[in-house]
């Protein structure tokens, strides 16, 4: 049996980007640029005021106060004509290009305008003052966003200012999704005797899109051989396939003989890890397979320490895993098992300080308890008692951020 890096390792030699396509603008956020993107224009394009005021000569406001004339009225979008000369001024609004002449801008509340071209300034001012120049920000035909950076909120801004509406990223994975158990029935059903709802369908879809990639929800497959193998084959047409449950010890857990049976090479069957020891992980051509236990808090852990940063490899993301930082125990906690563990917590940041609440859980079916985490807490073999204020890891999930 393999340890949980190892087959973090092992699963991540096996994937690769699977290409580029390109999205618009408003579709790209989150994702990973797969090319370099250039500045069409200069930005700011002229020399231009970062306030209201007035362009001056700074050598004019040595000594204040000093009447100036008011030669101009330069408002944002309109280009100046008049050259200043010495003893001038011209009113100037933000964004608006400095006319030829002037070295500098005194803000308004610096100054009074004491008659219709007259304006009093009040404070001298050094040259360069509140003036954007040409080009500082960016120069046309410049790199402005480089390959391989995550597309955010600001770079999208930088986007739109350089007149791209649509961007190469990499490809998005097609995920599909398919659940396995005779006892699941889908969500508008009322369970019956020995049957339940199909809640790990739901919560893959979720943390597969909020990966990044495109899932599917494929039909409710039983433990029954021959409709196993058909959802199955389906499910290979995808570039990934999360196959929920089956994979265990039970006479009814087939998956793995089914995959056998498809010629699909295993690169690990069992982790070293709770829960979710029972994860297998094959390649099929260019799907990657991975089944994940059917307990729901196994499968939603292992999608969190495994697939998702193999998913995040695919779209060209260099970070793959989650943070992991050290943080205070809020209470006692006994791990109970001698195996590498990520335990359900509440971490908080407060007081430059991560505090980690363990979340009292009945074990891996407890999806209430996992549901009130944020994080995971890990112990390993060395392990298994502390105390409250000890230290302890904690890995920061998505659920940490919101
Ligand atoms: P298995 O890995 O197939 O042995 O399933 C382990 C446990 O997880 C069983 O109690 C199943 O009923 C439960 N389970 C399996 N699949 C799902 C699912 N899609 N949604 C919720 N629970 C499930
Ligand atoms: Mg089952």
């Amino acid at each position: 049996m393999i340890s949980l890096s190892e087959a973090f390792e092992l699963t991540l030699s096996k994937t690769n980007i699977l290409g580029t396509e390109t999205v618009t603008i408003s579709e790209c956020g989150g994702f990973v640029l797969a090319e370099d993107v250039f500045s069409d224009v200069s930005m700011p394009p002229f020399d231009k005021s970062m306030m209201d005021g007035y362009a001056v000569r700074s050598a004019d406001c040595e000594k204040t106060p000093v009447t100036l004339k008011i030669v101009e009225t330069i408002p944002a979008g309109y280009y100046p004509k008049v050259v200043l000369k010495p003893g001038q001024a011209s009113k100037i609004m933000t964004g608006a290009p400095i006319p030829e002449g002037a070295d500098t801008v005194q803000m308004v509340e610096k100054t009074e305008q004491i008659a219709t071209d007259q304006v009093k300034i009040f404070e001298s001012i050094p040259t360069r003052k509140h003036i954007a120049y040409k080009s500082e920000v960016m120069v046309s035909g410049g790199v402005v966003i480089k390959k391989g950076s995550v597309l955010s909120p600001g770079k999208i801004g930088v986007l739109a200012s350089v007149g791209k509406s649509s961007v190469k990223i990499y490809k998005r994975p097609r995920v599909a999704i398919l659940v396995t158990g005779s006892e699941l029935v889908e969500i508008n059903e009322k369970p019956g005797t020995g049957q339940i709802r199909n809640s790990n369908g739901y919560a893959l879809y979720e943390q597969a899109l909020n990966a990044g990639c495109l899932p599917t929800l494929l039909s409710i497959a039983s433990d029954e051989l021959e409709q196993l193998k058909a959802n199955i084959e389906l499910g290979l047409q995808s570039d990934v396939l999360l196959i929920s449950g089956g994979v265990s010890m039970g006479e009814f857990d087939l998956v793995k003989d089914v995959l056998d049976d498809l010629g699909i090479e295993f690169y690990f069957d069992k982790i070293n890890i709770k829960p979710g020891k029972p994860t297998v992980f094959g390649v099929k051509d260019n799907t990657l397979i991975f089944g994940l236990p059917g307990n729901p808090v196994s499968a939603s852990t292992i999608f969190e320490l495994i697939v998702r940063p193999a998913l995040r490899k695919t779209i060209g993301h260099a970070q793959l895993s989650h943070r992991v930082v050290t943080a205070i125990l809020g209470k006692d906690f006994n791990s109970r098992t001698k195996r590498e563990c990520y335990h359900p917590a509440f971490v908080r940041y407060e007081e430059n300080n991560f505090f980690a609440a363990p979340i009292k859980s009945k074990g891996s079916a407890d999806i209430v308890a996992f549901a009130n985490s944020n994080s995971f807490i890990v112990t390993n073999e060395t392990k298994q008692a502390y105390e409250k204020g000890e230290l302890i890891t904690a890995v920061l999930r998505n659920d940490f951020w919101q």
